[in-house]
């Protein structure tokens, strides 16, 4: 019993009772989200979402990475504000049922284990835990980053290439469409490793959905 108290008190913050919400991107007051509706409107959806199709495997990207997209992602990201999942997740959520995309797993983009020391956290996963939840499919675990990679900004073409080539591994298997989630999108070179690697183990779907792209 002890447990489940516990468990509650956990879940329960009285303080969230007396703070009013605010919009972490505007700081205007809202009626619980963390992104208000005005910022909201202003994100710039992808005429375009689907960036590249090749035999089962899918590329898309939701929005553009600029002014409210970019500014969420960052709060995610940079000032680890967790609390922005949520509405960050639900962009993927909306997304994937308008477009009517099935999938029985769901994976993210894996870091190694300095990596998640590095940021405290990987911000993909918890992205694929919330869409995770509430279309209740499970994670796909088994995709994993056992190469140490530079990072990619200031790499040539060819180096960034060559940097993430065999960088993932895949040990679950797999029946059925798998959805990866991703973050941003830039040259679309981990989609295209992640995809490469899921690939040799499935004939299904693979959808490789980036929550933001960014254009040059
Ligand atoms: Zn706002």
């Amino acid at each position: 019993m002890t447990y489940s108290i516990k468990h509650l008190a956990n879940k329960f913050n009285p303080l969230s009772l007396l703070l009013p919400s605010h919009c972490l991107v505007c700081g205007k007051n809202t009626d619980g989200e963390n992104i208000c509706n005005n910022c909201k409107e202003k994100i710039k959806y992808l005429e375009y979402p689907l960036i590249e199709h090749k035999k089962n495997i899918y590329f898309y990207a939701i929005t553009e990475y600029k002014g409210i997209m970019e500014k969420s992602i960052k709060i995610l990201k940079f000032r680890k504000r967790k609390i922005i999942t949520k509405d960050l997740a639900n962009i993927i959520i909306d997304f994937v049922s308008k477009e009517k995309i099935q999938f029985t797993h769901i994976g993210f983009v894996p870091m190694t284990h300095p990596e998640t020391r590095e940021r405290g956290f990987n911000q993909t996963y918890l992205l694929a835990k919330e869409v995770s939840k509430t279309n209740k499919i499970p994670i796909l675990n088994g995709l994993k980053k056992t190469k140490e990679t530079k990072k990619q900004v200031g790499l040539s073409k060819r180096e960034r290439k060559e940097n993430l080539k065999n960088a993932f591994k895949m040990t679950d298997k797999i029946e059925g469409n798998v959805m990866i989630i991703d973050d941003v999108y830039t040259t679309g070179n981990t989609a295209t490793e992640i995809t490469k690697t899921i690939a040799r183990k499935t004939k299904s779907n693979i959808y490789f959905i980036a929550l933001s792209r960014k254009i040059n």
